[in-house]
């Protein structure tokens, strides 16, 4: 059996859905290659003053729907095959929930954690200086991903405006300082509640009750276990690479999350707290406790045809970019698990981009009020759309995520011409 990687898992979802809609094997091709995709070296001088090289790659998928956006990575896994994955997702994405951009992926193969904070810079900066033609308002907008946040993107805009003048929107995921929108560092988290709330209420169920386990406690699991605790979920379980904790009776969230600002770890509140019924739990037990909803934030491929069989969820709520192999999703739905897309479940985080972008396009800046609350409607009505399809068709969520997101992609691709 082939690797369960993220391309494959990307190939087989996409190409089942240009062939449920009648495309031939040109036009899937046509729709699947990217644009233009760059690898760039980037040499560093390291604190130490040995030299160290690192990889760019940035990988445009599609601009046939508005400019190319994606998120950039720095992973030391990361390589053009797995950019190429996540550019198509975000193509697919930003179509799903009728932003008006493409989609791009790229990023780094470094591990920050391994950087002091003047190698990143450094690093972030030459990127720009190596990727500028590339990028831009109109043509490519970047934004936080695995291992990046706002400080990266406010090194990139600084570099980018020294060259091309005042850019705010350049990237998005700014800080706020520096044009960035409210909302937007909590927006795929709380993205991610607003799409289960949505899809339960549609049901006739509710998120009040369930109990949530959460692998990846970085900007997307945090947010995501905050937004459902405030919606009365129980969350039992959180861990990221160092480590985290179990409590079937429901975790305090405030208490983890401040644990893990100020000590990096979330080792912290099964010392400090007493309680006996908290646990240990790592990352790949984590995925296999009984819980109602497992929400995987961290990596790609972590649910695979190896551990699917042991999942003991109902829902499974793709807060990470192709966390389910397609192996794994096809026995999940044998299994009666329900799975949310990544390309729906996720895409808090792009709408709210779009919000930044426009804002910086306009010079305006919007409440916080406003944008969560154009983000509800936006999130509600992709997630009803896509329930109702799946339903109306006998399709899963995901496969009638990838058939809406595909048929807008290729009708903007083909009226367009080329
Ligand atoms: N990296 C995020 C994603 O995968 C956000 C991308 C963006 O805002 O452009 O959806």
């Amino acid at each position: 059996m082939a690797a369960e990687t993220s391309r494959s898992t990307f190939e087989t979802f996409f190409e089942s859905a240009c062939t449920s809609l009648g495309y031939d094997a040109a036009t899937f091709e046509l729709l699947l290659l990217a644009s233009r995709e760059v690898r760039a070296e980037l040499p560093l001088h390291r604190d130490d003053g040995s030299i160290a090289v690192f990889n760019a790659y940035r990988v445009q998928h599609h601009n046939a729907r508005g400019p190319y956006k994606g998120g950039l990575r720095f992973h030391p896994e990361l390589d053009l095959d797995e950019a190429r994955a996540l550019a198509c997702l975000m193509t697919l994405k930003t179509a799903l929930v009728e932003v008006p951009f493409g989609g791009a992926k790229g990023g780094i193969d470094c591990d920050p954690a391994g950087l002091s904070a003047r190698e990143l810079e450094l690093l972030t900066r030459k990127f720009v200086e190596r990727l500028h033609r590339l990028i831009g308002p109109n043509l490519d907008i970047p934004a936080p991903d695995v291992g990046t946040g706002p400080q990266e993107m406010a090194w990139i805009q600084d570099e980018y405006s020294k060259i091309y003048g005042y850019s705010p929107g350049v990237v998005t995921g700014k800080p706020i300082a520096t044009g960035g929108s409210l909302g937007r560092a909590s927006a795929t988290g709380e993205g991610l509640a607003i799409v289960l709330e949505t899809l339960l209420t549609h049901r006739g169920e509710g998120v009040e009750g369930l109990r949530v386990a959460i692998q990846g406690f970085g900007n997307v699991g945090r947010h995501t276990a905050r937004a459902l605790h405030e919606r009365g979920a129980r969350v039992v379980a959180v861990c990221d690479r160092d480590g985290g904790v179990h409590d079937p009776g429901g975790l305090d969230v405030a208490d983890v999350v401040a644990a893990r600002l100020r000590d990096g770890s979330l080792a912290g509140p099964t010392a400090s707290s007493g309680a006996s019924t908290i646990v240990p739990v790592d990352n790949a037990s984590l995925l296999e406790l009984d819980c109602d909803v497992l929400v995987p934030c961290a990596v790609s491929s972590v649910v695979t045809s190896a551990n699917a069989p042991r999942l003991r969820c109902r829902y499974l709520l793709e807060g990470a970019n192709s966390p389910v192999t397609a192996e794994a999703d096809a026995l999940l739905r044998r299994r009666g698990v329900e799975v949310v897309p990544d390309i729906l479940a996720n895409s808090g985080g792009v709408v709210v981009s779009y919000f930044e972008w426009a804002q910086n396009l306009q010079q305006v800046a919007w409440s916080l009020e406003e944008v969560q609350h154009r983000l509800r409607e936006r999130l509600q009505r992709a997630t009803l759309q896509v329930v109702e399809a799946a339903a109306d068709e006998g399709l899963s969520l995901r496969e009638a995520a990838y058939r809406i997101a595909t048929a807008r992609v290729k009708e903007a691709f083909f009226v367009a011409g080329f």
